[in-house]
């Protein structure tokens, strides 16, 4: 969940697009639904999205009126915890009981219990984790999978007739790069400067995901030039590499974690243990929460 910023104040989506809200929830998805709804930080999706394929389960799309970042930190205001941003763990071992973690910057901690939520690729990369993990669950861990793609995110300094005249907020699209385009602002029913987001197909980030980032780029924006050649040249673009973006293969685990160790607590949880999408998220944290709650009390 990735909003970005132009140089002049604009955003766009760049990840995460509308969320999906299905029946059958857990009373926890649902409340947090109520919560997310009376704070105004989800709102109805226009409904002039071409393409859009639903589930018979679906009962609505919902956006993030002040883009989709804003739903990560309405959570982490609510934590009420103390956050460390740019701290990217690249060590974590046991000591004393509690697990030990460096980071790139340096900085090392000590705690009681650690939860990861990263891709799972990069679980299996953190130094001095796998002895501690059993063998069984890291063939488990390497069975994970999941697709890439790219995001261009498109930013404009002035108003622009082709962007007010535009019957769709966004569009799925059936071509061998692109697959998704939305009006950020229109999507979120917004005022202000127009910004474009397109994501690729995952064929196009299978075969182009480890080349040369400004070649892709140009391939891309020659490809949006082709489909939309009315649409006026960015001021700024920001091009973001989804190395692993939604997962395709998750950890085969009814309790959409991983205990992988109970003393010091060591959980692994996310959208690799229960599926690429908002409520999925959600159960992840449920389930987590609860075996912390089970493991101290
Ligand atoms: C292009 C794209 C479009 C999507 N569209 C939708 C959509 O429309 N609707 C929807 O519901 N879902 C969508 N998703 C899926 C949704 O964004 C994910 O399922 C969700 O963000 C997963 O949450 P997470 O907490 O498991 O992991 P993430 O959101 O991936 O969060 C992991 C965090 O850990 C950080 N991190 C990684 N490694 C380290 C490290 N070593 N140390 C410290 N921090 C680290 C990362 O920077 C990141 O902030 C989309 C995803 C992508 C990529």
């Amino acid at each position: 969940m990735c909003t970005s910023r132009s140089s002049f104040g604009s955003t766009v989506d760049l990840g995460a697009q509308f969320i999906t809200k299905s029946s059958n929830l857990t009373s926890t998805q649902e409340k947090l639904y109520n919560h997310l709804f009376d704070e105004g930080i989800l709102q109805p999706m226009p409904e002039n999205v071409e393409g859009l394929r639903s589930l018979p389960s679906a009962v609505g799309h919902f956006i993030c009126p002040s883009g989709s970042g804003s739903l990560v930190k309405y959570f982490l205001k609510k934590a009420g915890c103390e956050i460390l941003f740019g701290h990217k763990v690249i060590k974590i071992n046991p000591s004393n009981e509690k697990w030990e973690t460096l980071c790139e910057n340096g900085a090392s901690h000590a705690f009681d219990a650690v939860v990861l939520t990263i891709p799972v690729p990069q679980i299996l990369q953190l130094d001095g984790l796998i002895p501690h993990v059993e063998r069984d669950q890291i063939e488990k861990l390497k069975a994970v999978k999941y697709c890439s793609r790219y995001a261009l995110g498109f930013f404009y300094d002035s108003e622009s007739s082709f962007f007010k005249d535009i019957s769709w907020c966004a569009k799925f699209i059936n071509d061998d790069i692109i697959r998704y385009c939305a009006i950020d602002v229109h999507k979120r029913k917004g005022t202000g400067l127009p910004s474009v987001v397109f994501h690729t197909s995952k064929e196009f980030g299978a075969s182009y995901i480890d080349e040369n980032a400004d070649a892709v780029q140009d391939l891309i924006v020659k490809r949006i030039e082709q489909l939309f050649p009315q649409m006026p040249k960015p001021n700024e673009i920001k091009f973001q590499k989804w190395r692993y973006s939604q997962a395709k293969k998750i950890y085969c685990e009814k309790q959409a974690c991983l205990v992988a160790s109970n003393k010091p607590l060591l959980i692994f949880g996310g959208d690799g243990f229960s599926n690429s999408n908002f409520e999925n998220c959600v159960l992840s944290a449920e389930n987590i929460a609860q075996k912390i709650i089970e493991t101290v009390s």
